[in-house]
């Protein structure tokens, strides 16, 4: 792509037809975004739309990630929550994640593409060769955020569930007989209900 061909683009922002910046499959989010979002003081705003993503197969590796909402023109369609359908605008356009930002220029580590051919913005406008540079520069920094924070998260992660655990653990030596009981059989029964599933 922006190697061998021109890379001409143009985001539309509210002109746009698609949105598939805000409708792709994950908007993906970094520990640099969070630490941007801690200094601009609006990370607590931001929170409620984060997800953590576990790995549900083989392959798969731990993320954050926006979460995704049903869209009121086709509920069969989902996009990242911070869309603001109606404006077809996102909340936080001026403080998004780096992997809007970057979109839809990507780097892999070797070479730089577009991720996402249905972006209308592709082909529009010119692109100067300042521009260019800074738009690689960004899709690095995104890449490189990127596979930080997927070697950090499986350490933070398994740091909070052992937190988690010991917490209970604590919290168990202390309850009364009675309510350990009560306890056990709350357990016993969501083991059973599951089984019943
Ligand atoms: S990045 Fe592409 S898909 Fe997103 S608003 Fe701009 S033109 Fe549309």
């Amino acid at each position: 792509m922006a190697d061998k061909k021109k890379y001409n683009f143009k985001c539309l922002e509210t002109e746009c037809s698609n949105r598939v910046c805000c409708t792709r499959p994950e908007v993906n989010v970094t520990t640099g975004d969070l630490s941007r979002w801690t200094v601009a003081n609006v990370l607590q705003h931001i929170m409620g739309a984060l997800e953590l993503k576990v790995p549900e197969g083989e392959g798969e590796v731990i993320r954050m990630v926006t979460a995704r909402k049903p869209l009121e023109s086709d509920s069969d369609k989902t996009a990242c929550a911070l869309y603001h359908e109606e404006s077809n605008n996102c909340t936080i356009r001026y403080i998004r994640p780096i992997s809007c930002r970057t979109f839809p220029l990507q780097y892999n580590g070797e070479k730089f593409f577009v991720s996402n051919k249905q972006c209308p913005g592709i082909g529009q406008g010119e692109v100067t060769k300042e521009a260019l540079k800074e738009a690689k520069e960004l899709a690095e920094e995104e890449y490189d955020e990127r596979v930080e924070t997927q070697l950090a998260l499986p350490a933070i992660y398994g740091m909070i569930m052992a937190q988690m655990i010991k917490q209970s653990q604590e919290a168990m030596k202390n309850m009364s007989p009675e309510d350990l009981e009560k306890l056990e059989k709350m357990m016993q029964k969501q083991k059973d209900d599951e089984k019943e599933e």
